[in-house]
């Protein structure tokens, strides 16, 4: 669904990614994981072209990501995003922050945007903050709105970076639980976290990065027993 080749990046004289060649089946759930500026935030960035590439391909569901106008904005809004900071819009209420995109990019009616977007905040839990600006939510619950506005789109693929790391640890698990039942739907999710215990119920794929290269790959199970490159022993003794 989601296929990197070859893909290039970098800014001024640092190469943040190298070579990166990456495939993600429909349905499959892919963890990255590495250190700090290993350039794992870029390669998310990259996939929605919110960062352009130097070199190589990344192709959505066959289709390489347009450079701009609307087909861009169509083909991003295959691909949700959800980051660390909940980026909702301050001045509108949790109920049009997930109307905007449908109606907008997705030509939905707007009654038929608000009754998608009641049934997606009850399936995160916050259908009863529907009114609410998204100040007066908890960080776990703004972070539930912003995963229902990306679901709105009804995306083909989610990629998550490091959605809980901004929140109160008691708020971490009420994400997580939610990014593990869409897992479980079947959604295909690029999360990028070091909750681990995400990447051992739900992940199918862990992917470890270093110096703007993926490393090492494996299923969790086999990465956290056997982590093969130093770099990852190293990395997981830190973490774990
Ligand atoms: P972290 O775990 O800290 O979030 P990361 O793996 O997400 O790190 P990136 O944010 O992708 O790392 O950054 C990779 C490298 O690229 C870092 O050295 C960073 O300083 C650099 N970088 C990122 N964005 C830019 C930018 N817009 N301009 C210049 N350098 C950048
Ligand atoms: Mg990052």
């Amino acid at each position: 669904l989601v296929r990197l080749s070859r893909v290039n990046k970098h800014f001024g004289d640092l190469h943040v990614l190298r070579d990166i060649d990456l495939e993600v089946a429909r349905g499959e759930v892919v963890v990255v994981i590495g250190p700090s500026g290993s350039g794992k935030s870029t390669l998310c960035r990259a996939i929605n072209r919110l960062e352009p590439i130097d070199s190589g391909e990344i192709l959505v569901d066959g289709v390489p990501l347009p450079a701009e106008g609307r087909a861009l904005a169509r083909l991003r809004a295959d691909v949700g995003m959800v980051f660390q900071s909940f980026n909702l819009f301050a001045h509108k209420s949790v109920l049009q922050n997930v109307t905007l995109g449908p109606v907008k990019v997705r030509g939905r009616s707007a009654p038929e945007a608000r009754e998608q977007a009641m049934r997606l905040l009850t399936r995160v839990g916050v259908a009863d903050q529907a009114q609410k600006l998204p100040a007066q939510l908890s960080g776990g619950q703004q972070q539930r709105v912003a995963i229902a506005r990306a679901l709105a789109m009804e995306p083909k693929v989610m990629l998550f970076d490091e959605p809980t790391s901004a929140l109160d640890p008691e708020m971490i698990n009420e994400v997580l639980d939610t990014m593990v039942s869409l897992a479980k739907q079947g959604m295909t999710m690029i999360v990028v976290t070091h909750e681990m215990g995400f990447a051992r119920k739900a992940a199918d794929r862990v992917v470890f990065m270093a110096d703007g290269q993926i490393v090492e790959q494996a299923a969790p199970e086999e990465f956290f027993a056997n982590p093969r490159s130093e770099r990852a022993k190293d990395f997981l003794g830190k973490i774990l």
